[in-house]
């Protein structure tokens, strides 16, 4: 199987560019078996689930839920930022420190990294296989660059 390069910084475009559109064109993650490469964090999402209180923030296709607000984070001095892959597809993306909802998938690269001295994988929506970001490691720090729209705020999660 071939798979696109995701994350070739080509051009950084303005952040009132529109959001990605058809992001999951570029990747082919539904014809391999996810649970091969998969590393589950479900227990870690309890965890994080009960330490915050806030807006949880879920995927946009299935209603999992994948991080929350508090979860944001700044990398290089934003939370998001807006790149472009090889094949033209703008991404615009939001940085969390965490994102338990997501399954990472893929041997991680620094190939063509979006964020300089950061190793990227894909990261999944763990319920439905969306392709919802990546996950950025670095020596220092780690964190997940979600693409704007591939999730949604679920609200007040308990009434
Ligand atoms: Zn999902």
């Amino acid at each position: 199987m071939k798979r696109d390069m995701p994350c070739r910084p080509l051009q950084v475009i303005a952040q009132t560019e529109p959001i990605a559109r058809f992001a999951h064109e570029s990747f082919h993650l539904l014809d391999r078996d996810l649970s091969q490469d998969a590393v589950s964090s479900r227990t870690e999402w309890k965890t994080h689930r009960g330490e915050h209180s806030g807006s949880t923030l879920v995927c946009a296709s299935c209603s999992h839920p994948i991080t929350s607000e508090e979860a944001r984070t700044h990398v290089d001095g934003a939370n998001r930022h807006t790149f472009a892959n090889p094949a033209g597809h703008v991404f615009t993306i939001d940085c969390f420190a965490v994102a338990p909802g997501c399954l990472i998938f893929g041997t991680e690269t620094a190939e063509f990294s979006w964020f300089s001295g950061y190793r990227w994988s894909y990261a999944v929506c763990a319920m439905c296989a969306s392709h919802l970001g990546w996950q950025f490691r670095g020596e220092k720090r780690s964190f997940f660059g979600l693409i704007a729209g591939a999730l949604v705020e679920k609200g007040s999660p308990e009434k």
